[in-house]
């Protein structure tokens, strides 16, 4: 074994990794990296099939990125932003109210824009507790409730820290700490493919597509708050990833949910956390406006802007721990005030408006706009379409959807009736070892494979992930294991 594997086996703990099993198997120590390409110590080289866990969006040692590093270490590295400005956050700041506010969505930039306010922090999870905060402290300061409550979906994941988790409803994660969280409530996730509303029988196709229902999921929203309403008590915010929920499974919306949902919650005063953390700076939309130009955020693809846009992930293209959390000046202006009234909020990080964080930021920013990027991302995404029509021949894959450039393939024990294979088997770890010895890096949630390879990701490279995971999933489920049920599926398909 190598040392470097050694040394982590000895002392390291990993994230959410059953460190017994990390224990018994050798590592993959990573390198070093050049685009798609990660390079391990013991020279095999691999495809980083999920952006560095959704992080990355150029590839890794990107010119521009690395150069704009490099330029602000030659300056300063960090310096408080506890009663200091800096220079890289001021520019960040402006550029981030920029693509957050689309001509259509505010009358001009700057002090008129919608989402003109911007809170760093330091990633996801921080950037949600900002916005939790920042929304409790709104609607209780506006007069609205006095403790009002959030509301978020089912499947939610929204971040470890136990604000974030408070929101979270995934029982495998955050039930263990249910005494340590403040009350939140759920409604349904729109997820087509497991909706029990859904009375469309199982098809060769993304279930969104083929769905037969009459929006019981919205139905289900409007319930919930006008429940809440017609007690004099408002939920604050509901609070909801744009697009697609990503560690619930991957879960796309079906078009128009996203629009239907704000309206409801427009009418009753509750307002509205986008958790674009995952989903931002283009990762999960093709769309583009009446002008032809890019929709950077899922939230502005079904024509809505939140009260809160959280960023974190892709705002420095992958490299470096920052986060962001933009709002109204409505907003800013509760928090207003002499002094000794105490309104101030109180929050805040050591390395908030990190210097290199915001310096890399803003090459992020410049190289998303930049036609190559453009060119790379429609290449991307019609990559990730064509070559996974192919996976539709195996009986184990139940449902494939794509999300911009956000590809999931959910595996089932039997398509026909939607069976998920118990947790316990372990079959999307199974696939993605497979994967990993041909070659390619991912990691699934649960059973559902999730591809979502860097921007610059070529369209063979693209070619060589799907075809990997096609015979990995073969590699797991070989034709001569299948089962007596599964058979008579490929027959009558
Ligand atoms: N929100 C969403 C939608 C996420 O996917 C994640 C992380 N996967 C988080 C919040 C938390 O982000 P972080 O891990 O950077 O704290």
């Amino acid at each position: 074994m190598f040392p470097l594997a050694e040394l982590d086996k000895k002392h390291v703990w990993h994230p959410f990794t059953q460190m017994q099993d990390w224990l018994g198997n050798e590592p993959i120590v990573i390198t070093s990296g050049e685009g798609s390409i990660l390079e391990a110590a013991d020279g095999r080289t691999y495809l980083d099939a999920n952006s560095s866990i959704w992080t990355n969006l150029h590839g890794h040692r990107n010119p521009t990125l690395d150069k704009a590093l490099k330029k602000q270490l030659g300056k300063v590295a960090h310096s408080s932003f506890l009663g200091l400005a800096n220079e890289p956050a001021s520019i960040l700041a402006s550029e981030l109210v920029r693509l957050a506010n689309p001509i259509g969505f505010s009358e001009g930039l700057g002090s008129e824009a919608t989402l003109s306010k911007v809170f760093f922090s330091d990633d996801g999870s921080t950037a949600m507790e900002v916005a939790l905060k920042q929304a409790y402290e709104f609607a209780r300061r506006s007069g609205l409730s006095e403790s009002p409550r959030f509301l978020s979906l089912d499947g939610a994941y929204h971040g470890d820290t136990l604000g974030a988790v408070s929101l979270g409803h995934i029982d495998l994660f955050h039930k263990s700490y249910a005494n340590l969280l403040f009350p939140t409530d759920k409604v349904m996730s729109p997820y087509c493919y497991r909706c029990p509303f859904n009375r469309a029988k199982p098809e060769r196709a993304d279930a969104r597509t083929y769905r037969v229902c009459g929006w019981e999921c919205v139905s289900k929203v409007e319930e919930a708050c006008a429940t809440k309403h017609s007690q004099g008590e408002p939920y604050a915010a509901m609070v909801v990833e744009p697009g697609l929920q990503g560690a619930a499974g991957m879960i796309a919306q079906p078009e128009g949910w996203l629009g239907r949902v704000s309206q409801i919650l427009r009418q009753h005063g509750t307002q509205l956390i986008a958790d674009e953390v995952m989903t931002g700076f283009g990762r999960a939309t093709e769309a583009k406006d009446t002008f032809g130009k890019p929709v950077w955020f899922a939230s502005h693809a079904e024509n809505v802007q939140p009260d809160y846009l959280v960023l974190a992930k892709g705002l420095t293209g992958g490299y470096l721990p920052m986060a962001a959390t933009l709002t109204r000046q409505e907003v800013f202006d509760v928090f207003l005030g002499p002094y000794e009234d105490f309104k101030t909020f109180f929050h805040g990080h050591s390395y908030t408006g990190n210097a290199l964080g915001s310096a890399v930021a803003i090459a992020n920013v410049t190289l998303l706009e930049k036609k190559k990027t453009l060119r790379q991302r429609s290449e991307l995404a019609e990559a990730l379409r064509n070559g996974s029509t192919a996976l539709w021949d195996l009986p184990q894959v139940g449902d494939i959807r794509q999300s911009g450039l956000v590809l999931a393939i959910e595996l089932v024990e039997d398509w026909k009736t939607r069976k998920p294979f118990s947790l316990k088997d372990r079959v999307g770890f199974r696939v993605c070892e497979a994967l990993a010895r041909r070659g390619v890096l991912t990691r699934p949630i649960g059973n559902v494979i999730v591809v979502m390879p860097p921007y610059c990701t070529t369209p063979s490279q693209v070619h060589q992930i799907l075809t990997s995971l096609h015979d990995s999933i073969l590699e797991v489920f070989p034709p001569h294991q299948v089962t007596e049920d599964n058979l008579r599926n490929i027959e009558t398909f």
